[in-house]
């Protein structure tokens, strides 16, 4: 794994189409995989709060989501390859469960957006067994992580915005071995 360190995050210095290919590896070895895309707000949060620091820092996988981080590497002299952002690992891993017809959690947003969000996978990547969905303004985590240890998804995508989507993940990531990936406003996007 190729990284470039910055604000002490070790950003993955890959393209996006190398890595879908290792995420469909990953998924092929049931492997339980961290997704962290940061985005500036993020490693800034991150390098004024220890305790999220060292959650995002369990990641297998952190990316850089944003220009701002492209041009920091830059300046620093080992330029990153390339943006990965949330959305567009989310979408290429919806290609991926497409496909292979893989099963997926969908947690985040609010009720209606999530509502739309799902049928509008359902409409446009027919494959994907989507086994359990909850909006994001939840009161208790427990039911939630009930039904995806009991529906067993090999993806489990969290929006619920940072800090919270990364802490959450940082906790249940055992309930499934899964690709567990924090998509921030995504399910606002797929929802339109
Ligand atoms: N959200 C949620 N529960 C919360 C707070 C936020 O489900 O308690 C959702 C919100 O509806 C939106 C997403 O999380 O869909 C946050 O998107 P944003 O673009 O703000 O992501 P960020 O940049 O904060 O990661």
């Amino acid at each position: 794994k190729q990284t470039i360190t910055i604000l002490n995050l070790p950003f993955l210095n890959t393209t996006n189409a190398d890595f879908k290919e290792i995420l469909k590896k990953r998924l092929a070895k049931h492997q339980n995989t961290f997704i962290v895309t940061a985005n500036p707000e993020i490693a800034v949060y991150a390098y004024d709060h220890p305790q999220y620091l060292r959650t995002i820092q369990q990641a297998d996988y952190i990316t850089p989501d944003g220009i701002g981080i492209i041009k920091a590497s830059k300046q620093l002299q080992h330029p990153l390859q390339e943006r990965i952002t949330g959305f567009d690992t989310l979408i290429n891993l919806l290609a991926i469960a497409n496909q292979q017809q893989l099963k997926i959690y969908l947690l985040g947003a609010r009720p209606e957006v999530i509502r739309k969000t799902v049928a509008n996978i359902t409409q446009h990547y027919p494959q994907i067994q989507i086994v359990g969905y909850h909006d994001g303004y939840f009161q208790e985590e427990q039911p939630i992580v009930e039904e995806i240890q009991q529906t067993q998804p090999q993806i489990v995508a969290v929006a619920l915005g940072f800090p919270k989507q990364e802490e959450f993940i940082a906790k249940y990531r055992q309930a499934s071995p899964a690709i567990w990936i924090g998509v921030g406003g995504s399910f606002d996007v797929l929802s339109g």
